[in-house]
Parts: C-alpha cells; structure tokens; sequence
C-alpha cells in the first residue's frame, strides 16, 4: 500500500488529524494507495506556510525564480516514468498518453514559464506631461490556491502552479480525491527544489479543505479546474472577501463534420482524437456532439462505427492499450445513468452502451464503458445538453450552415469547438460566430502553449497563464 503526506511548510506530513482517504486503482476497483483526508488545520497550516514564504519569493529577482522553475522541468524529466506510471495507476489515464504525451509536455511547460518569469514584472510607462510620469507596476496576488480535478492531475498542476510561481506568488495546491498520488509524489521530489512554504500541496475532499481555503483570507487568488457547480460553490465563498478568480469548467463541445470536409481526419477528430480517448473521454474538451451534414450522414456514422471498433480497453499500463477505464465508482454512476437517460428519452444507439466486467472480462472489478455513439435529431435532450464525462457521444444531423450554428451555440457551456470542411469563408465564419473559448479547424485538441485556453457562459472565464496571477498598479510620480 503506498502512503503519501501532504507538504506544508517543506515539510512532508500526515493530515493533522491523521485521517486518511483510500486511492481507488480504477482499472481493478481495489484501494493501492492512502491520502492525507486534510481538514482546516491543515489548510490553516498551508496557508501560514504560504504567507511566511510569500516576501521571500516574492522579493526574489524573477530570474532568480527561472533557476527553480528549471529545476522543476529536470525532475519532471528525471522521473517521467515513475510519475506516469503512478498516475495512470491513479486515475486510469493511459500509459501510452501520461508516459508519451504528458510529461514530456510538463517539462516543456516548466520550462516555458521559467522563460515567462520577465512578462511578469514588465509594465508600461506613460509621459503624462513635462514633469510627470506615469508607470504601471505588476504584482503577485500573494497566496495563489490551485483546485484540480483527477483527469490530468500533472497536467492540470503544472499549468497553474508553473504560472503562479512564475509571477512570484507563493502556492497552495489542492488535487482531487479521486487522484492525488501523482501530485502528491510529486510534492517529495519538490520539496527538495523549493524553499520551504513557496509551493504546498494538501489533500483532501472539497468541502473539507477545498472550502476552508477558499474562505481563508490568507488566500489572495483562486484558480479552480472542474466542474461548473464547484465554480459556482466557491464564487458564492468568495464572495465576501472578493478574491480573484479563474476557472475551467466543464463543456459540451460541438464537433462539426461538413460534407465537403476530409472525411478521413474528420473522423479521427470526432473519435480517438476527442471523446473515445485515453482517458475514457474523461476531457473537459470532448466533442461530446458530433454534428454530421445530412450528405454524409450514412458514409460518417460507418467510419465513426468502424474506428470505435479498434478502440482497445483493458489495463491501462499495457502500452498496447487505446482507452482505459472511468475514474471512481461515483464517476461510473454518472456516465452509466446517462446510457439509461438516453435510453428512455428516445435516442439511438449506434454502438456501445456495454458496460463492467463485459468489455474487459480480464480486470472484472474495474468501472468499464465501452465507447458509445447515440443520435439526436433533438438538442434538447439531456444527453445532448449534459455534460457526461465519459465515452458517449451523441451524432446530431444538419442541414445548413445556420442550423450548424444554432445547435452548436445551443448550450449553457462554451470550452471548445471543432469545424470539419475545406471551406475558408465558412471556417473563418465558425471561427467568429461559435460561442467557445476555442474553435478548432481541420483539428481537435490541440492546446499548445501560447495560445489562451480557457471557455465562456458555464464553461468558466479566465485563463491559467503568468499575467493570469498578477495584478496592476498604477504610479503617477511628479517632479
Ligand atoms: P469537481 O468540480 O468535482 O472537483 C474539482 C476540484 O474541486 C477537486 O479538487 C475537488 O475536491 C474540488 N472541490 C469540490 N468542491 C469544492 C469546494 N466547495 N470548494 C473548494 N474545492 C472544491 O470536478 P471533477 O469531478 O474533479 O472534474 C470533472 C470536471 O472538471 C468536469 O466538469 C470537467 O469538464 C472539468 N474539467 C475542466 C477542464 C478545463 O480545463 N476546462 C479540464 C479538466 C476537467
């Protein structure tokens, strides 16, 4: 049974109270690993922690704080294979993707925050008059909070923590009960590269740790990945104290195939590409709406059909594996009652809607969903206007351009869109008129560094990137 501890203050600890919750390994349903079950004593602590470093940090050049940044990117290469194996061993994320994908990636992203530590402490100057100056001056919040969900746990901590700690504030990171090994193992190896107290990391469920430290006034910022609901909860314990916040919920991306499009790519980009992935379709991205022009309706569904066949479930370690399992029996809950929603709202079912010991007969005690395809000719229904988070995607027919745009902007959410078609005015125009942070054309999901990731309406607003974590003065000096 591994155990891991939380690290406040450079120091690695049990919960205060010594509770502990079980890490579930979601590809066998039994417990191989036990968290810190932190309460407020311990968010207290993180907090203090976090304050104490804060003018140490702070006060630091930035490029003094690039050399730790640097040596953040070098763990992540030391020990690539250990954290992906751990995570995926976590969350059911699979090897092919945290191994290949993922920590590569995070050593990139280190080190293109390190390189981002400048951006942070650059202001302008304005000549106000003959003998008066104006200038702006950048500033770290102070403590920044880092809320993340179990789906990329690495991913999701670097892209904030990287930021936060680029821009001199000082860090509290808050993983997701579901899966916070990677993170937490992560916290040892750190705990040798940060002074004490610049990054802390402590377990535990929402409303017991989560909550306390949204309403500590230690707490200068609030960056939350995960569901519109969380968002909404901690805006509401926010409020009194008016922190600054980020957020990156949750989505119900259209995916939209033309008739005139590369039905090849396409097909891929509606499938293995966005909602039958690694990760079970476990991605706030997922194009979770496949809408089809109705001349390629039949010729679309066929290779939609034909690419979810080849998709291989089974234990995610195994390199040879292309889709692993749902995270937690609670999440499983959720994704099966939607397969029986669907069900009795009248939609089809194309293919899937297998679930458990079924699909991988070989690992019968993990939470199985094989990929599921439905169709719609109503957006209305649940199935299409819910966020499943899981491999079950619904195909809606089209006829125009205009109709593409209605059902595709019908939504509460706003994350992310696909356009499939050779067209260039009509993807510039999709490009203008989809109602999401981000309009892929010709691909899907893709989020290289650089560009803005973030959503609109319930998907959330704000976006994990170093001016992300600070904030403006302004000085007008007369002499
Ligand atoms: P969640 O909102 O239940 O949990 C996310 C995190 O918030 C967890 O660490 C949880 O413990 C914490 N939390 C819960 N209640 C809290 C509270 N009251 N105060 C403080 N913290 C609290 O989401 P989840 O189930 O872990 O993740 C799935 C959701 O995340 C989906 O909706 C998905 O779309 C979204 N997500 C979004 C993105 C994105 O970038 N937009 C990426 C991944 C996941």
């Amino acid at each position: 049974m591994n155990e891991y501890r939380n690290l406040i203050g450079g120091r690695l600890a049990p919960a205060a109270d010594g509770r502990t919750l079980d890490s579930v390994n979601p590809a066998t349903g039994e417990v191989w690993a036990r968290i810190p079950a932190s309460g407020k004593a311990d968010a207290d602590a993180a907090v203090a922690a976090a304050r104490e470093a804060f003018p140490m940090w702070s006060g630091m050049p930035a490029l003094g704080r690039a050399r730790f940044l640097r040596q953040v990117a070098e763990v992540f290469t030391r020990h690539a294979e250990e954290l992906a194996r751990l995570e995926t061993t976590d969350n059911g994320r699979i090897l092919r993707d945290t191994l290949k994908k993922d920590l590569p990636g995070m050593t990139y992203l280190w080190q293109i925050a390190a390189g981002q530590v400048l951006d942070a402490v650059k202001g302008d100057t304005v000549i106000l008059g003959p003998d008066s100056l104006g200038l702006t001056r950048r500033e770290p919040y102070g403590v920044a909070l880092c809320i993340i969900p179990w789906n990329s746990p690495i991913s999701t901590f670097s892209a904030k923590a990287a930021y936060a700690l680029a821009a001199g504030n000082t860090v509290i990171v808050k993983p997701a009960e579901q899966a916070s090994a990677s993170v937490l193992r992560l916290g040892e190896l750190l705990a040798e590269v940060f002074p004490p107290g610049v990054l802390n990391i402590v377990s535990g469920l929402g409303e017991d740790v989560g909550d306390p430290l949204v309403r500590h006034r230690g707490v200068n910022k609030v960056s939350l990945t995960g569901s519109t609901q969380t968002g909404q909860a901690i805006t509401r314990a926010s409020a009194d104290a008016l922190k600054p916040l980020t957020f990156e919920l949750g989505g119900k991306s259209p995916n939209i195939v033309f008739a005139d499009a590369d039905l090849d790519a396409a097909a891929r980009g509606v499938t293995v590409d966005s909602v039958f992935t690694g990760n079970a379709g476990q991605v706030c991205v997922a194009g979770s709406r496949i809408l089809i022009q109705r001349p390629v309706w039949d010729e679309m569904i066929g290779r939609i059909t034909a690419i979810a066949s080849h998709v291989t479930l089974g234990d995610p370690l195994d390199m040879a594996t292309t889709m692993g399992p749902i995270v937690s029996a609670g999440q499983y809950e959720r994704v099966t009652s939607y397969l029986e929603i669907a069900e009795k709202e009248g939609a089809g079912l194309v293919f899937g809607g297998r679930t458990g010991a079924e699909v991988v007969p070989s690992l019968p005690g993990g939470y199985w969903v094989a990929p599921t395809l439905f169709t719609a000719s109503d957006n209305s229904l649940r199935i299409c206007q819910e966020e499943i988070f899981g491999p079950v995607a619904v195909a809606i027919p089209f006829d125009t351009d205009d109709e593409a745009l209605a059902i595709s902007n019908d939504s509460s959410y706003g994350l992310a869109a696909g356009v499939w078609t050779r067209d260039l005015a009509r993807a510039h125009r999709f490009v203008r008129d989809l109602q999401s942070g981000t309009v892929w054309v010709n691909t899907f999901r893709q989020m290289p560094p650089g560009l803005p990731f973030g959503g609109i309406k319930d998907s959330g607003y704000g976006h994990d990137a170093v001016l992300e974590y600070t904030r403006e003065k302004a000085a007008i000096i007369q002499t």
